[in-house]
């Protein structure tokens, strides 16, 4: 009979779980639309709290002091940077994000390696083989994630950095991790050889995220957004937890989906992003342009090309996340659609900093998701195009990558947008994208340059249209 509230309790804990676990498969589900990816945030976010306060229920916890000083603490940073984090930083956010993710991990492994150094008749392989999983997933996770970040963040060169042997170093380090991990599966009481695991761990993160740069990094990041959540399912495990082991593996499935997605968009294999070092030419095709202007026009020249045209295609880049264009984008389509004109968006997978992040910028806008063409779509249209207005796009429209093997873009898909009758390409300056590379899209003879501020530029262009 004592037994009976346990049991009962832990009846609620499973079924709880069971729930929230639904409500994660369902909240990822919603998220593959963006007509409903609000939705299944909220509902996401509500399998999390269940979770949570199930968690809280279990009869394990000895006190609440130090779950309650995480919890504020948590909240707090949390909340901040919800609010503080600027859109265009959300990239950099989301690394950090996996980046911790992979260090609590690894922290529930390590604590539970010594709790179990005390107690050997705990130790049962599965979690002892665990604990090792955790440790080096969620070690590397964390130094790899903190890598990315400081190149998103322009803390280190964002290109490729190499050195001679690199890659032999690299496999020789993972194996020597894969290695340890197993020495102390069959031997635990080495806590030296543990401390060891965890700094070729730490080390391995670093090496395998800085030979890749350029382009490349929306692959990085995906992936390790996938291993933070194999660390997560992995400490799931240790912990004999069943919601984080599902809602980790939903996350590290995810992540190898998003990953592929990101390939498939770079045009390049796994392996080769991971141990091609592309980008690392970047510096060589870098140029800043600035002896060959390129034809520019005034906000009233491109304001005639875009009243007069039938049919124009906005392709937004980065640098419509930097000037926060987003609602001027949909008045300026709103002033032409009212003119008859015929007006489309290109969206590039990997235009921006973050996997969607043009579609995130345009759904706070409103512009209708029928009017959002994928690339493979858009390409198609741009030959009966009158004009392309490429918005803070560069990379993504820069023709070298079909023409030029020498490139370090060169066989990732593109927007065909010199495909179009006329182009007109607002950027600040002739400085280049992300990769570093000139983009010969600029001199091309059907090519008129707006120099400004994206914001600026289509307030003033509008501002033409509508005196019209
Ligand atoms: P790019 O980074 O190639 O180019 C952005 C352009 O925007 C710059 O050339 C810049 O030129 C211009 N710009 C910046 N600020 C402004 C402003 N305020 N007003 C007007 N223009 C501005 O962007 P793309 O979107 O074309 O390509 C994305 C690149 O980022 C790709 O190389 C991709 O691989 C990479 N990447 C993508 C990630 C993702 O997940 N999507 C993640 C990490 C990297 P100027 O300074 O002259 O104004």
């Amino acid at each position: 009979m004592p037994q009976e509230p346990t049991r009962s309790i832990a009846l609620v804990i499973a079924l709880t779980y069971l729930v929230a676990a639904v409500l994660f498969i369902v909240g990822l589900k919603l998220l593959s639309s963006p007509r409903t990816a609000r939705r299944g945030n909220a509902i996401g976010a509500l399998g999390m709290l269940l979770a949570i306060a199930a968690t809280l229920l279990d009869q394990q916890i000895i006190g609440f002091r130090w779950i309650l000083l995480g919890f504020a603490i948590g909240t707090a940073a949390g909340a901040w940077l919800a609010l503080a984090v600027k859109m265009t930083a959300m990239p950099q956010m989301v690394a950090l994000l996996n980046g911790f993710g992979g260090a609590a991990s690894a922290i529930v492994a390590i604590a539970e390696y010594h709790l179990l150094l005390l107690d050997p008749a705990q130790r049962a392989t599965d979690v002892v083989v665990s604990i090792m999983a955790t440790t080096l997933i969620g070690a590397l996770t964390f130094t790899g994630s903190m890598v990315a970040f400081a190149k998103l963040q322009e803390l280190m060169p964002g290109k490729a950095i190499t050195f001679p042997l690199q890659k032999a170093l690299n496999f020789a380090l993972l194996a020597a991790a894969v290695g340890v991990s197993a020495w102390l599966v069959v031997d635990f009481d080495m806590p030296t050889v543990f401390t060891a695991l965890i700094v070729i761990s730490l080390v391995v993160g670093v090496l395998l995220v800085i030979p890749i740069g350029g382009a490349d990094m929306p692959v990085v990041i995906s992936l390790l957004n996938s291993y933070s959540g194999m660390a997560g399912a992995a400490a799931g495990f240790v912990l004999h937890n069943n919601v984080l082991i599902i809602s980790g593996a939903l996350v590290g499935a995810s992540g190898i989906i998003l990953t592929q997605i990101m390939c498939r968009a770079m045009n390049r294999s796994l392996t080769n992003v991971l141990f091609g070092a592309f980008g690392a030419t970047t510096t060589a095709a870098a140029g800043d342009g600035a002896d060959r202007p390129g034809r520019t026009v005034r906000p009233e020249d491109a304001a005639v090309m875009l009243g007069y045209a039938r049919s124009v295609v906005f392709v937004p880049g980065y640098g419509l996340a930097v000037a926060q264009a987003q609602h001027s984008v949909k008045e300026l389509a709103t002033l032409l659609e009212k003119r008859g004109v015929d007006v489309k968006y290109a969206i590039h997978p990997v235009a921006g900093r973050m996997p969607g992040h043009m579609n995130v910028l345009l759904a706070e806008a409103d512009v209708p998701y029928d009017k959002l063409y994928e690339m493979d779509d858009i390409n198609r249209e741009f030959d009966r195009t009158d004009v392309a207005l490429v918005i803070g796009a560069n990379d993504v429209t820069n023709p070298a990558a079909r023409t030029d093997p020498t490139s370090p873009l060169y066989g990732m898909p593109i927007l065909d947008v010199d495909h179009a009758k006329s182009v007109i390409v607002i950027k600040r300056s002739m400085n280049p994208g992300f990769a570093g590379i000139e983009n010969e899209l600029y001199y091309n003879e059907k090519t008129a340059m707006l120099f400004g501020d994206a914001k600026k530029m289509l307030v003033a262009v509008a501002g033409e249209i509508s005196k019209a």
